[in-house]
């Protein structure tokens, strides 16, 4: 991995299970992009963890040492507003704590009130109602556009799995007979928003390297756009298409440097 000579041209990670495990730093992992920082190789990470703000999850990981700039770290929420805003939306109903807006809400205005442009569906389990999820779907059916900030069934810190947001995205489609827009990965917008951090386009995705442990959303949706997909936990048999499997930060760096000659 030499200054200014590499075959790759930046790196997006995933956060949960590959640079953050178990609500600490991954091993190995703040030393690595300290490394990247000091060859100046690009990265950013792309999260669709959707349960805290952009700035308290930067502040979570700058406690734990795992210090990254705002432009280092994409989340769904942020994306998902741009996204909104670059469709000329101006208010949504928003199925979530809205506290995880503040920072990236634009200029898109935040209503509980049935006429809104679009419902969006963030992170519901601490505040599940009824009502909230009736209004939302009289307001889908009644025209507002269908937006989730990300529809995984499950999640992992790299310890356990745990239920995501996909159980709240389903039961609305399921509802109301429409299909949501879902704008976190594996959607190609979710991609793009990253390529775009790293100084490049998508015409240099081949040059890009993706690093997860989700395997049929992460890493399936970088592979649809051309990206060098890097598959990140325990061996396991992993699907053809999948092009390497490392364990940790040593294998990984062994990698690049092998792709570097
Ligand atoms: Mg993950």
């Amino acid at each position: 991995m030499k200054k200014n000579n590499y075959a790759f041209k930046g790196l997006i990670f995933d956060l949960d299970g590959v640079l953050w495990i178990g609500n600490a730093p991954m091993k190995g992992a703040i030393s690595f992009l300290d490394r990247l920082e000091k060859n100046d190789i690009p990265f950013c990470v792309l999260t669709n963890d959707c349960s805290i703000s952009k700035s308290e999850r930067l502040k979570a990981l700058a406690n734990a040492e795992l210090i990254l700039l705002p432009n280092q770290l994409i989340t769904a929420p942020e994306i998902t507003m741009n996204w909104l805003r670059d469709k000329g939306v101006q208010s949504i109903m928003y199925l979530g704590e809205s506290e995880v807006l503040t920072d990236v809400k634009n200029e898109i205005v935040i209503s509980q009130r049935n006429s809104i442009d679009a419902v969006v569906i963030g992170d519901l389990f601490e505040h599940y109602e009824r009502n909230l999820l009736n209004n939302a779907a009289k307001s889908i059916i009644g025209g507002a556009i269908f937006v989730a900030l990300q529809k995984n069934a499950r999640w992992s810190d790299g310890v356990d799995w745990y239920i995501d947001n996909g159980f709240w995205v389903s039961g609305l489609e399921f509802v109301t007979g429409k299909q949501a827009f879902v704008i976190g990965k594996p959607h190609r917008y979710a991609y793009q928003s990253a390529i775009e951090k790293l100084g490049q386009t998508i015409d240099n995705s081949s040059q890009i390297v993706f690093v997860s442990d989700d395997i049929m959303s992460d890493l399936k949706g970088a592979k649809n756009l051309g990206l060098i997909t890097v598959y990140f936990g325990p061996t396991i048999t992993l699907p053809y298409w999948v092009d390497y499997s490392i364990q940790d930060f040593n294998s990984l760096l062994t990698l690049l440097c092998k792709n570097d000659e």
